[in-house]
């Protein structure tokens, strides 16, 4: 079975790690925490960068340290992780979403004015696939309102929109580090900002807000949610590969793009938009409508060529766990049901060989042959 992702280990993460070991310094007070922060704000260009547990966790986090509450809206894509909508629905503020558009399956910001209220606190910009969203009118109405952004650049690390890096334009932006990301640490993730104030609050939310003063008296609730020195020693070691690994994902997408491009039935994830190169967090691929089945028989067809394949997301506005609430009653966005009904990732891991993705692109071709 071809894996949907296996992640490339191959530069000094056994070094560094050695390093950990040798030293005893395993936990988060370990130097490559701080070492892994340095080098990601630096990249990216921001200030504060605070590693965390996990990409779910930044997101947590980033909603505590805005304060957002029961009086609060918060606007996400429909098409999205649970992750960013659960961080906004703890918090009790309200999720507002937003189909995507069905050209760069983003955040279609055309759609994210008539979703905002007198309440409206902060817009999510989650950058889906590898291409980013359209930042600059975003960025344009949440200056006209007020509002704070949000950015989950978790599947673009390294990837720019209009030449600046993602992850420099949020208030606040988080990142994850999990094994299909385009860095890893097996688990983790990181917030960014530049103010001040704002990541003192993360680094306290992160550490249980112990106070410095008075260690085990504390004002507020937080979490344990550190990143330890042995995950940032591995996240070092990626990020010095950072490059190479984009530059992998580009040929591994683009030659998906030329093996599949004359097969018809089927939308290829794009190449690159206006604004932005994919970087291919996955190569995601839409069947149209013509066609006989959905993604879900696709998947089982391609299992049994030995492909595993996975879903796009499911949207918010279907979750199960909201409806039963009575949320998002009604609401439909179409774009999104599309997606999450006709597209599928195909094997998009850094470690995927040249042999393995010709064998998805037969398989994917024998599918496609018996239905047109
Ligand atoms: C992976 C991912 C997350 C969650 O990160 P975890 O580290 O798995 O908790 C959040 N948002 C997006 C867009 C992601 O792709």
């Amino acid at each position: 079975m071809i894996p949907v992702n296996e992640p490339l280990l191959d530069g000094n993460e056994k070094t560094y790690l050695k390093e950990c070991i040798e030293s005893g310094w395993i936990s988060s007070d370990g130097a490559f925490v701080e070492r892994f922060e340095r080098a990601m704000a630096a990249h990216v260009g921001r200030k504060h960068a605070i590693a965390v547990a996990n990409g779910s966790a930044a997101l947590d986090i980033t909603a505590a340290a805005l304060k957002l509450g029961p009086d609060d809206e918060v606007i996400i894509p429909t098409h999205t992780i649970i992750s960013c909508a659960s961080a906004i629905v703890r918090t009790g503020a309200r999720l507002r979403l937003v189909d995507s558009t069905a050209d760069t399956w983003n955040l279609d910001v055309a759609k994210i004015e008539e979703a905002i209220t007198s309440r409206t606190r902060a817009i999510m910009a989650v950058h889906t696939f590898g291409l980013p969203v359209d930042m600059k009118p975003l960025l344009d109405l949440a200056r006209k309102h007020g509002i704070a952004v949000i950015e989950d650049a978790a599947q673009a690390i390294g990837q720019t929109y209009d030449g600046k890096h993602c992850g420099s334009f949020g208030d606040i932006s988080c990142f994850s580090f999990y094994a299909n990301k385009h860095i890893t640490t097996g688990e983790g993730g990181m917030i960014l900002c530049d103010d001040d104030a704002l990541a003192a609050r993360a680094r306290s939310l992160r550490n249980l807000c112990f106070k410095p003063e008075r260690r085990f008296v504390h004002e507020e609730l937080g979490w344990n949610y550190r990143m330890s020195s042995l995950q940032a020693a591995v996240g070092l070691a990626q990020f010095e590969r950072l490059e190479a690994h984009i530059a992998r994902k580009r040929e591994l997408g683009r030659r998906y793009d030329a093996l599949l491009h004359d097969v018809r039935g089927l939308q290829l994830a794009p190449v690159a938009c206006s604004y932005a190169d994919n970087i291919y967090w996955v190569f995601g691929v839409m069947l149209d409508d013509r066609l006989p089945i959905g993604a879900d028989e696709a998947r089982a067809i391609l299992a049994d060529a030995g492909v595993s394949a996975r879903p796009f997301f499911w949207p918010m506005h279907e979750q199960p766990v909201f409806r039963k609430e009575g949320l998002f009653e009604g609401e439909s966005y179409p774009v999104a049901e599309r997606m999450s009904r006709r597209g599928f990732y195909l094997p998009s891991g850094l470690a995927l060989t040249e042999t393995q993705q010709d064998r998805v692109v037969s398989a994917v071709r024998n599918m496609m042959s018996t239905f047109l």
